[in-house]
């Protein structure tokens, strides 16, 4: 059975209960021992829960420090092009958005590879909007096989695929794949992805299941925090990722936690998710999932970077830039804008100050945490961990 058909028979409502109304008794019964189902996690999210939140903070810390040692994983996104063909109403490079986009050559992802492993990157995240015109598999494959062997871990974010699609991508070098569900809400994500092959909510669904079919060695998920309430994404989350730790063994897990940002269309969020709830949520996540690696990307500020970083966190961007050609200036040449989807040179725009030619493409979201690697490296020494850059070789598994 997929995840898909366990998804829908999942007992929502009761656990969504517990997450909000749990005692204060069930949460200190809890405390005593390791949190073993859902329920459990539910009652670890709940407002009662959030009253012990330095003893989650505590115990988190500790379960990550004796599963994965005082290191922390840095990586750092690679864009690879900002089409899309999707309408998602929270994101800056949705189809109807009038922004500058590009699609780097592989010569240009070279260029843009070679930039990170001069800060110290191994470890980097190929991103790239839905285009199969612009982004195909076979466009994916030859970036892929251009990196593998300065880029010992490469993983992508990108359109959902058929395992056939993947294997390439595999072959050529690709380790890890990360999609994020975005909602696990199927009414808000019908409401959000108004156009594009995304509206398909259980395609999406299957795709970590697609990529481990595949041969991925890494797979990632997560909720966009923002869209729905934060404690029915957490729960879906956790779900998803007990059914994968069963079924899909074989591959490491990570869930990563990102909240909105500011970005073209000027989406604002639906929901919002505090400070102290993403602490109180990364704990949970910690104690109920030990095994599966947690990943605090540049959108979160310094100073709540800061401290997340010791309680829980195990993968860390820095230094992201998030439009294709941000590390070198990479694509300038090819900057054109489209309009609902049509692309206009901006030559046949000349004469309105508006469109004057730009210098760069657009980001897909701003980021918060704009210290530099080097800073980075530098912070999680000061705190007593190794900032890991590279961990792992292709020829470990050769
Ligand atoms: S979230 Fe992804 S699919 Fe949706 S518009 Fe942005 S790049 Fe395209």
């Amino acid at each position: 059975m997929s995840f898909v058909a366990e998804f829908d028979a999942l007992p929502f409502s009761a656990l969504l209960r517990r997450a909000r109304h749990a005692s204060s008794a069930e949460v200190s019964s809890l405390l005593e021992r390791r949190p073993s189902s859902l329920a459990d996690f539910a009652a670890l999210l709940s407002p009662a829960a959030g009253e012990y939140l330095e003893t989650l903070c505590a115990r988190s810390q500790a379960v990550t420090r004796q599963r994965f040692g005082k290191v922390i994983r840095l990586f750092a996104p690679l864009y690879l092009s900002n089409e899309c063909i999707n309408n998602c109403a929270y994101c800056g490079f949705s189809r109807d958005n009038a922004i500058v986009r590009v699609t780097l050559s592989v010569d240009e992802v070279r260029r843009e590879a070679r930039a990170l492993l001069n800060q110290g990157f191994r470890n980097v995240l190929l991103v790239a909007g839905e285009h199969p015109k612009f982004v195909s598999n076979g466009y994916l494959r030859d970036c892929t096989a251009a990196l593998h062997e300065s880029v010992p871990s490469l993983s992508l974010e990108v359109g959902p695929m058929e395992t056939a699609d993947y294997q390439p991508i595999v072959q050529a070098g690709a380790d890890g794949l990360v999609v994020y569900q975005e909602t696990y809400d199927r009414a808000t994500y019908g409401e959000l992805h108004t156009a594009g092959p995304k509206r398909d909510f259980d395609w999406r669904l299957a795709c970590p299941e697609r990529a481990y079919a595949a041969g991925f060695r890494r797979i990632g998920i997560g909720a966009l925090h923002g869209l729905a309430d934060w404690r029915f994404e957490a729960i879906a989350t956790a779900a998803h990722a007990a059914y994968l730790l069963r079924h899909c063994w074989k591959s490491m897990l990570t869930i990563s936690v990102p909240r909105l940002r500011p970005c073209a269309g000027e989406f604002q969020p639906l929901i919002h998710l505090g400070d102290r709830d993403l602490v109180q949520l990364v704990a949970a996540l910690r104690l109920f999932l030990p095994d599966v690696g947690l990943v605090l990307s540049t959108r979160e500020p310094a100073a709540l970077r800061d401290g997340l970083f010791p309680l829980g966190i195990t993968h860390a961007s820095a230094g992201s830039h998030t439009e294709p050609g941000g590390y070198t200036g990479a694509g300038r040449d090819n900057l054109h804008q489209t309009i609902r989807g049509r692309i206009v040179e901006f030559s046949t725009l000349e004469g309105s100050p508006a469109l004057a030619r730009p210098t760069a493409a657009t980001g897909q979201f701003e980021i918060a945490d704009e210290r530099s690697p080097d800073e980075i490296a530098c912070l999680l020494r000061r705190l007593g961990y190794e900032p890991v850059w590279k961990d792992w070789d292709a020829a470990l598994s050769a």
